[in-house]
């Protein structure tokens, strides 16, 4: 059955015109023979009985006169009738009487077994029992035997011809359905090709031809009117194909601009992040790897020196008095010298060591392999040396040094933190040791930082807490033996260290710039009590604030003055301003331009602690100063000490050529006021007259003129 569904449809149609061919010409053959055959048989037993009614018609005498030769003679006849096998008469009793037999022919002489006639069929011959009767009665019986071989023969002959007419037909209608069934099957075949073509091709202008208005005809019409209509669609489709491609087309055009655009966006946002990484990791002022970096670096460094049992060391680096090049000389300058100190910083190191900027003024250098502890030395002087260089920034000639603190790993650290820690201890140590150099970490120095570290949190609340408190020291002018003014003193009241000294926090707060709030709070403090003293009808005191660094160079240090001096109605020509000389240092012409503003406003400028510190003569000789205040570190040794004298008495002799007042601080004893008094200075400070007092004894004092007592007791 699958073999005939996967038949072509002309073999299909060929198999069934042969299969109902076969069955019609079988069906015919078949009801020809079995006519034939029976048509035969019928015209052999009519033969025989026609032969036996002439037999006895014959031989009916002789059997009546019993004259067997007679009826012989009867059957004689039957030697010209080739089918007759044999011929037997019987007398009435079944005796055979006559008896003729073809030649050759051996047959048993059968008695017939009733008087009835009857023909019987056999496989090659046929029997006729007659009755022979005359007159109404029964004379014999008339056997005859025929031979069915003739006949069969014909048959035998029929069933050739049927079979071969039957073979013809067959062959004629496969060959005329093979013919016809193209009339069907070729429109069909026509149109799956077309079909076909159709679908390789996408040609929906093809159409088939047909003109029979059969079903297949109508078919052809349906298809061909079904491809109009595809056709159509095609045509449509085809339209908006165009369309769609042109929209398409603009849309591609149109992404590939923004996948462009993206495109180029993305690659500029690479590049972003790549710089915020680069950024992320360095400094953009000096491109100097920043602490993150650094600390990445070291912490591979120290697992490197952990797994290899070797050292490595830190350099903490902090530029010293930068901050006043930097206020006083402005940020550009300042940045610009800070990218000089790197590339120095650079030159001083080899490239497996990297050097860091950590903010500000500060730098730190990795060494992540050395071999002895003096190496971090050998590199840190090295640094020292380079940046001893004078450096040439905008036609100023600057003097930068560095101070440095130097931790090992492991024996300073195991870890980043700890090592950094101490590294800065290290630094801190080396400026208080005078700046400018480089101190190795000791066990000892954490304490010393702890503390430090502890008063810095602290100082940040120390002025909102009221624990800063402002002592006055008189200065007492020995001619007159009078008080004519009082330095103010800052005095950190801390709750728990009890009296912190000026000494102790004010670098703290010059170096976290609480000393711009704290300077500012001293001077209207100072202002005020100036105002109560004049007040109270003193009117020749003085009131002396000493002004750090920062506050100098920091701009708006001359309207919080004016604003103070206002708002308590003080006569400034009654203040006076002390500074250090090396606050003119660097950044001479902000000093300048700050304390003339100063001057016009009536205060009076004093150099305090004079020849401590990098004084130049041709500095002091510009500078708007009225005073010079001589420091407690010459009058100490005074008189045991010739060279401090010698120190003393130039500084005076300085002072009266530039025609400069001369306060002598730090006077404890008669030998020393008079060793002043002798070289012609009358105005003095030191605890000789008084230590630094609270505000209402120094009141009390003024009231009671007590501590001119000593005055008493010499000429
Ligand atoms: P300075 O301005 O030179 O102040 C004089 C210092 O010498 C004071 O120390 C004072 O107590 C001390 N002194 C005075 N007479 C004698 C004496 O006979 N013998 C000895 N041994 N010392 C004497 P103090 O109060 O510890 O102040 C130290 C420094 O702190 C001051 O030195 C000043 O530079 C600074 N300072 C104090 N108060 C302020 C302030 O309000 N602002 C700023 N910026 N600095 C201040
Ligand atoms: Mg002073
Ligand atoms: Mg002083």
């Amino acid at each position: 059955m699958k073999i005939i569904h996967h038949m072509p449809v002309r073999r299909k149609i060929t198999l069934i015109i042969m299969l109902v061919s076969m069955v019609s010409l079988t069906l015919a053959v078949s009801a020809f023979l079995l006519t034939e055959r029976s048509n035969a048989r019928q015209f052999a037993a009519n033969n025989l009985q026609t032969m036996a009614e002439i037999i006895a018609a014959n031989s009916k005498a002789a059997i009546l006169f019993r004259d067997n030769i007679a009826a012989e003679e009867t059957l004689e006849f039957l030697h010209y009738q080739d089918h007759i096998l044999a011929a037997i008469i019987y007398g009435p009793e079944f005796e055979p009487f006559a008896v003729y037999k073809r030649p050759g022919i051996n047959i048993d002489m059968v008695a017939p077994s009733a008087q009835e006639s009857k023909t019987l069929f056999w496989k090659d011959h046929v029997e006729l029992v007659n009755s022979i009767s005359h007159e109404g009665a029964h004379v014999g019986h008339i056997y005859l035997r025929s031979d069915f071989r003739l006949i069969h023969d014909q048959l035998s002959r029929y069933v050739i011809i049927a079979l071969l007419v039957f073979f013809a037909s067959l062959l004629i209608s496969f060959l005329l359905s093979a013919r016809m069934q193209r009339i069907i099957t070729e429109p069909l075949q026509r149109l799956s090709e077309i079909a076909r073509q159709i679908t390789t091709e996408k040609n929906y202008s093809l159409r088939l031809q047909g003109e029979s208005r059969d079903e297949v005809g109508n078919l052809l019409t349906d298809f061909n009117e079904m491809l109009n209509q595809i056709q159509l669609r095609d045509e449509e489709l085809e339209v908006h194909r165009t369309a769609l491609e042109d929209l398409v087309a603009q849309r591609t055009a149109a992404l590939e601009l923004t996948n462009s655009k993206l495109e180029a966006a993305k690659r500029e946002a690479e590049r972003i992040a790549e710089r915020m990484e680069y950024h992320a990791h360095h400094d953009a002022l000096t491109d100097l790897p920043n602490r993150p970096l650094l600390i990445d670096r070291i912490d591979i460094a120290l697992s490197h020196a952990h797994r290899e049992q070797t050292l490595a060391g830190m350099l903490f680096l902090d530029l010293d008095r930068f901050k006043l090049i930097n206020d006083s000389l402005g940020h550009a300058i300042g940045d610009r010298l800070l990218r000089v100190v790197a590339q120095r910083l650079k030159n001083s190191i080899r490239e497996d060591d990297t050097v860091a900027r950590l903010g500000g003024d500060e730098f730190m250098v990795l060494l992540p392999t050395i071999e002895k502890t003096s190496d971090a030395g050998y590199i840190g002087k090295r640094i020292i040396d380079a940046l001893n260089e004078p450096v040439t920034c905008d036609g100023y000639e600057l003097n930068i040094t560095t101070s440095i603190g130097v931790s090992i790993y492991p024996y300073d650290g195991k870890d980043t933190d700890t090592l950094i820690k101490n590294a800065d201890i290290s630094m801190y140590r080396a400026k208080s040791l005078g700046r400018n150099k480089l101190v190795y970490y000791t066990a000892e120095m954490n304490e010393e930082s702890r503390k430090r570290l502890l008063l810095e949190t602290d100082l940040r609340k120390a002025l909102e807490k009221q624990e800063l408190a402002l002592l006055y020291q008189p200065i007492v002018d020995t001619r007159r033996k009078k008080i004519i003014g009082a330095e103010a003193l800052i005095l950190w009241n801390h709750p728990n260290l009890g009296m912190v000294h000026p000494a102790e926090f004010i670098q703290i707060a010059e170096d976290t710039g609480l000393i711009i709030p704290i300077g500012e709070w001293v001077i209207r403090s100072a202002f005020q009590k100036l105002r109560e003293w004049h007040d109270a009808g003193h009117l020749d005191m003085r009131v002396a604030v000493n002004l750090s660094p920062t506050q100098l160079t920091r701009p708006g240090l001359v309207s919080i003055v004016e604003h103070a001096i206002d708002e308590f109605q003080i006569n400034a020509y009654k203040v006076d301003f002390e500074i250090t000389e090396n606050v003119a240092m660097q950044n001479l012409d902000t000093v300048i331009v700050t304390l003339d503003k100063l001057k016009q406003l009536g205060i009076s400028i004093s150099l305090d602690d004079f020849g401590t510190g990098y004084s130049s003569l041709s500095h002091l000789h510009t500078l708007p100063v009225d005073t010079i205040k001589i420091g407690q570190s010459f009058v100490r040794n005074i008189p045991d000490c010739m060279g401090d004298m010698s120190i003393a008495q130039a500084i005076i002799a300085m002072a009266n050529s530039l025609d400069l007042s001369v306060i002598a601080e730090g006077v404890e004893n008669i030998k020393q006021m008079n060793f002043f008094r002798q070289q012609g200075i009358h105005v003095i400070q030191g605890h000789f007259f008084s230590k630094p007092l609270p505000v209402d004894e120094l009141m009390e004092m003024l009231e009671t003129r007590s501590t001119l007592f000593p005055l008493n007791v010499v000429n």
